[in-house]
């Protein structure tokens, strides 16, 4: 059995910048702020780290109290932002999406910064989420290691513990899921469909990289 685990922002959609614009929103509904986010970098990383670094940039005290204010406020905002902005499927996602739910030994889920239900929404969002039965979510980590971590363990609890770390794939858009990937012994597929390069993600070493999934044979000719 394969498993790949996907990113969602920049590997499978892009947003159109509705998720920073959420959070945004979230941040000037429940706390007053004036609308910019600063120099805060999203790319990569887990909605908690974000915001976490939102709230310093603002002086919002990081208790777990404001973490769900944050939270609730932002799924609130959510839906409006993602059918407000204008995004998109990535080139060849949606066929590679159904080429891989049709063969018997690969598993699809995701690895993503996005926490569950922001997940859910921006999936839903683009008609992709009936694809995605389990992953590691943003949640609880400032670090998309441990989500990569937590994605291990549900990938071994629902396969019975007979996965491989050599079979599952773990695919995304910048340098930190390829790091993600090694930190629990999964290959790395890069896909410059994000803000980084085809020679930047080139440079951290993926075991494949692709401008995009527009032609899928590089990455479906590990499974035959
Ligand atoms: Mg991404």
């Amino acid at each position: 059995m394969h498993i790949c685990l996907f990113d969602i922002d920049g590997t499978l959609l892009s947003s159109g910048g509705a998720g920073k614009a959420a959070m945004e929103a979230a941040l000037e509904s429940e706390f007053r702020t004036p609308p910019s986010a600063g120099g805060v970098p999203f790319s990569g990383r887990t909605d908690r780290a974000i915001t976490q670094d939102l709230f310093a940039f603002y002086g919002i005290e990081w208790s777990t109290a404001n973490w769900q204010r944050f939270l609730t406020a932002y799924l609130g905002h959510l839906p409006r932002c993602l059918a407000r902005h204008t995004g998109k499927v990535l080139p060849g996602i949606a066929e590679l999406l159904e080429v891989l739910v049709l063969r018997d030994r690969v598993a699809v889920g995701l690895l993503t910064g996005n926490v569950r239900d922001g997940a859910r929404l921006k999936l839903q969002h683009y008609g992709l989420f009936q694809h995605f039965r389990f992953g590691g979510f943003g949640d609880h980590y400032l670090d998309r290691d441990d989500v990569a971590r937590e994605a291990l363990t549900v990938i071994q609890r629902e396969f019975n513990g007979s996965v491989d770390g050599e079979r599952i794939w773990v695919i995304g858009d910048t340098p930190l899921d390829i790091r993600c990937a090694r930190a629990i012994g999964a290959r790395a597929v890069a896909v410059a469909t994000g803000f980084h390069s085809f020679d930047e993600l080139s440079n951290a070493r993926p075991d494949l990289v692709l401008a995009d999934f527009s032609d899928p044979a590089p990455l479906l000719d590990f499974f035959i």
